[in-house]
């Protein structure tokens, strides 16, 4: 009989790690999916816009503020929508898009990337393995 123990482990194991993992090519994924689309499907409404930058509201902290929140608070959510990064100087997070909707969607970032992908109907970039027989490396000059 299996210990109960050891056998949840596994299952902890498997639950990040399903058996058929394949690596998302999360490169791929962010020159298709740009900051704004994720913005967007979050229901980001800037209170400030100037060029490719954003300031509103942010999706992660802001509805934990009252409604008499200061002006600072209105805006404490800070994106640059050319490079893809966004800020917020309320919780004190930032990072790229993938991130933004990884912590909005209380996803790791492996599933919340497919989740991603499965909402805006992006097919999956899966990096297929490399398989080491075919051809060694090339020594670089
Ligand atoms: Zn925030």
């Amino acid at each position: 009989m299996m210990p109960a123990d050891r056998q949840d482990n596994n299952e902890r194991v498997n639950a990040d790690r399903p058996a058929d993992y394949r690596a998302i090519d999360y490169r791929a994924v962010r020159r298709f999916i740009p900051l704004s689309r994720v913005l967007e499907l979050l229901e980001f409404h800037p209170t400030r816009s100037q060029g490719s930058n954003r300031r509103g509201h942010c999706v992660l902290c802001s509805s934990a503020k009252p409604e008499s929140s200061t002006n600072k608070t209105q805006t404490c959510f800070a994106a640059d929508l050319s490079r893809d990064i966004w800020y917020c100087f309320g919780c004190r997070r930032g990072g790229d898009q993938l991130r933004l909707w990884s912590l909005a969607s209380h996803k790791p970032l492996y599933a919340a990337t497919k989740f991603l992908c499965q909402s805006t109907g992006l097919t999956i970039p899966w990096i297929e393995s490399a398989k080491p027989t075919s051809s060694p490396p090339s020594p670089s000059h």
